[in-house]
């Protein structure tokens, strides 16, 4: 049991802080305590400005927020910040208008921040800003690209979108020591040999075609191992790391280029989970461990961030083993593609054939005989079987 003084010390309270720290980094969150977190009031894949707002408008005081600037259909982008801490994070979600699962986990971040323990730690060693949905227009259609058909992510350089200029507008006002850009990846997408879905994925971005391990990728790198450590308690086998092949138009290349640190985190698929409800959860815990790490003083090895195995495309929803098609066995592979129909997001079977060298894993695994004399009468069966 801990003992009270009243007369506290600086040092005490430092080394009070420093063993917090170190406590949080190793604590393994339960659902339970999580549950104390986590935003009820958005939920889905299909998140929009109209869901947002009523909680941006409803965050406590501590929270300042502003209108960053328009969308190009003039929708409001809004800016969040919090805490008074040395150490500068920038967060933002949602430069792909369909990929939510970050923006979720922004505002389970948001109420962590709000309890004594964001208080008392994180917002003592650091100022946030986030900016919750970068692309509302792309939100609102559930597209990739904003309203101009433009990919914000492949936008850093040329900045023709207005959202990318007011993302590079605060990046340099606010010069952030580290930034999350926070993305959603395919289900197809797989844990290196093991073949278990990647449900987070990591990436330090790279400064150049050579991939040069620069002191700022290292940094980055350095917060990343830290998250996956954390994680590795919670899903052990379902942790990527993204290709680090250097892309000179994107946002996390650019931005780690000019010298601020940035980290990419994909959020991917869980067994089941297309709702994205579970991988929300690891991926608020991805953001307070990474977050918790910049400012302790604990010195990840960068170098362990090879470690991370790579991620592969070798997930499906089902694999049906036995199937004869013109008379040859083949192995099905069925992925789902979330579309978006009647203001609801629906999912539609993609079929790969498999090649016997290939391994893969799966969802489900359909062992019963199936025969089709066409592509298009096994077409038309696994588009009635996977109707979700
Ligand atoms: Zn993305």
């Amino acid at each position: 049991m801990l003992t009270k003084s009243k007369k506290y010390t600086f040092t005490f309270v430092t080394i009070k802080l420093f063993t917090f720290v170190i406590a949080n980094l190793n604590h393994k969150m339960t659902t339970k305590e999580y549950l104390t977190f986590k935003q009820k009031k958005i939920s889905g894949r299909y998140i929009t400005l109209k869901n947002i707002k009523p909680l941006i408008n409803n965050l406590p005081e501590i929270f300042k927020v502003i209108e960053l600037g328009k969308s190009f259909l003039g929708q409001s982008i809004y800016k969040i910040k919090i805490g008074t801490g040395k150490k500068r994070i920038l967060i933002w979600s949602q430069m792909h208008g369909n990929e939510t699962t970050g923006t979720k986990a922004i505002f389970d971040l948001c109420n962590y921040l709000n309890s004594k323990e964001g208080q008392s730690t994180i917002l003592k060693a650091c100022t946030i800003v986030i900016v919750p949905m970068l692309n509302p227009d792309g939100a609102m259609k559930f597209t990739r690209v904003n309203a101009q058909d433009i990919d914000l992510n492949r936008d850093a350089v040329a900045l023709k979108a207005p959202e990318s200029k007011l993302l590079h507008d605060l990046l340099y006002n606010f010069k952030p020591n580290y930034c999350f850009n926070l993305h959603d990846q395919r289900p197809i997408f797989s844990v290196g040999k093991a073949n278990n879905p990647a449900t987070i994925s990591f990436l330090a971005p790279s400064v150049n075609e050579a991939r040069d391990l620069t002191d700022g990728r290292k940094e980055t790198m350095r917060i990343i191992v830290a998250m996956y450590l954390s994680l590795k308690k919670h899903i052990p086998n379902q942790i990527g790391r993204y290709t680090d092949e250097f892309y000179p138009k994107a946002t996390g290349d650019n931005f780690q280029k000019a010298g601020f640190n940035t980290i990419l985190i994909e959020a991917g698929h869980y067994k089941g989970d297309y709702f994205r409800e579970k991988t929300r959860k690891y991926n608020f815990l991805a953001l307070l461990s990474g977050v918790n790490a910049i400012y302790s003083s604990n010195n990840f090895d960068y170098t362990s961030y090879f470690n991370i195995p790579n991620n592969e495309t070798n997930y499906y929803d089902t694999i049906y083993k036995n199937v004869c098609l013109n008379g040859q066995k083949k192995v099905i592979g069925v992925f789902l593609k979330p579309i978006f129909k009647n203001n609801s997001v629906k999912f539609i079977p993609n079929i790969k054939i498999l090649e016997n060298t290939t391994t893969y894993n799966a969802d489900n695994t359909e062992y019963k005989e199936f025969n089709f004399s066409s592509i298009d009468k096994l077409n038309t069966f696994l588009q009635n079987a996977h109707k979700k």
